[in-house]
């Protein structure tokens, strides 16, 4: 590689969402037959529905502005102002959207405080029982789960736990929702349907806009009533849309093209956190990595995340800054592998020579 390509070599690896649509999806976009979906006239809204539902098993799919408007639609649609929900601390629910759940749906979030947000029928009943139910109080009415746990590295919520919750739940009168913004992930990962996890949920949803590669939407599919009233409240939020069909079809598309690619981002996240154990200054947090999200601590360099993602920004490598020291890469369809392994090798250089340097002073202070 010459001087000249190695420095117009760049990787973006904040997120999936910045994907951006291929030419197929331009494509399915171009040709798109739409109506005004707030009359029900908007064949693609119609068949993007039908899809969904019949891909995760359910009555009814709604098509949503994002993956956040699904969930809040459905929290709202399970419960009434005061009520509880019962929910992983680390979950994108709370950990992303507690002004909306409190502004939206007016709940209340029971927050557990698991190991690596894999829940199970033990932590779900000590929240529960971690107040009193006497009908006077607030009263649990939801579990949401994740899949895959975004925070925990993409980590795959496992089918089993997922069964017994569901279980558990319908004896304690208690709806379960599934916040499946990565779920065809999972799916890949897991070599599972969407099924696997969806039948244990009364709402589930996914997002369009982030490893599939479509630029907008997220899909809630469940019971036909539940759907008939999250319906209502996607009017109340502003998210009903006319000539969404357009939007449809490239969701549609994103679905049925680009689920089988997903395995490719899945090799290069192994790579880049295998690569990343090749230096003990970028440190992952997850010996294996299930899905597309790498977590490392950057913590020998002297640097948090912010800083340690905005150094990097420089030399043409793009970050998240996860929480303290823990910085977080995403592989996606807009980084090849050559990319991914271009990027480790700087990271680890960098973070070499920031960790050299601070040790450095840190002698010198000590010398003084
Ligand atoms: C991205 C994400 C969302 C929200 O999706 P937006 O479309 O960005 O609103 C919800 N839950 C999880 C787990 C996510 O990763």
């Amino acid at each position: 590689m010459s001087s000249l390509e190695s420095t117009m070599m760049q990787a973006d690896l904040r997120s999936d969402t910045i994907t951006k649509p291929d030419a197929a999806i331009v494509e399915a976009m171009a040709m798109a037959q739409v109506g005004d979906d707030c009359y029900g006239d908007d064949p693609s809204v119609y068949a993007l529905e039908s899809y969904c539902a019949e891909l995760f098993g359910k009555e009814a799919a709604l098509f949503t502005c994002s993956g956040t408007m699904s969930n809040q639609i459905a929290l709202r649609a399970h419960t009434k102002p005061g009520d509880e929900i019962i929910v992983d601390h680390t979950y994108h629910i709370n950990f992303f959207e507690s002004a909306a759940c409190s502004n939206l749906a007016h709940v209340v979030l029971n927050t557990i405080h698991s190991k690596d947000g894999v829940l199970d029928v033990a932590d779900i009943q000590a929240a529960y029982d971690s107040k009193p139910r006497a009908p006077i109080y607030s009263q649990a009415r939801l579990v949401c789960l994740e899949n895959t746990i975004a925070y925990h590295g993409g980590k795959v919520f496992p089918v089993k736990n997922m069964e017994r919750i569901g279980k558990f739940a319908r004896e304690m009168g208690l709806k379960v929702h599934l916040d499946g913004a990565r779920l065809m992930n999972a799916c890949d990962a897991a070599g599972e349907p969407p099924t696997a996890w969806a039948k244990h949920a009364d709402t589930v949803s996914l997002c369009f806009a982030k490893g599939l590669g479509a630029p907008f939407g997220s899909i809630l599919a469940g019971d036909s009533e539940s759907i008939a009233r999250a319906r209502a409240y996607r009017k109340w939020y502003g998210g009903a849309l006319h000539q969404s069909g357009y939007m449809a079809a490239a969701a549609l598309a994103s679905l049925q093209r680009n689920v089988v690619r997903l395995a490719d981002d899945h090799e290069n996240a192994r790579l880049l956190n295998t690569l990343l154990k090749n230096s003990q200054n970028t440190v992952p947090v997850y010996d294996e990595v299930d899905t597309n999200i790498v977590l490392f601590d950057v913590a020998p360099t002297g640097l948090c995340a912010k800083k340690f993602s905005t150094v990097m920004e420089t030399f043409g490598v793009r970050l998240f800054p996860w929480l303290g020291t823990q910085v977080r890469a995403i592989t996606h369809q807009n980084v090849s592998a050559e990319q991914v392994e271009w990027a480790a090798h700087k990271i680890m250089e960098v973070a070499n020579n920031l960790a050299y340097e601070h040790a450095k002073s840190y002698n010198l202070k000590l010398a003084a």
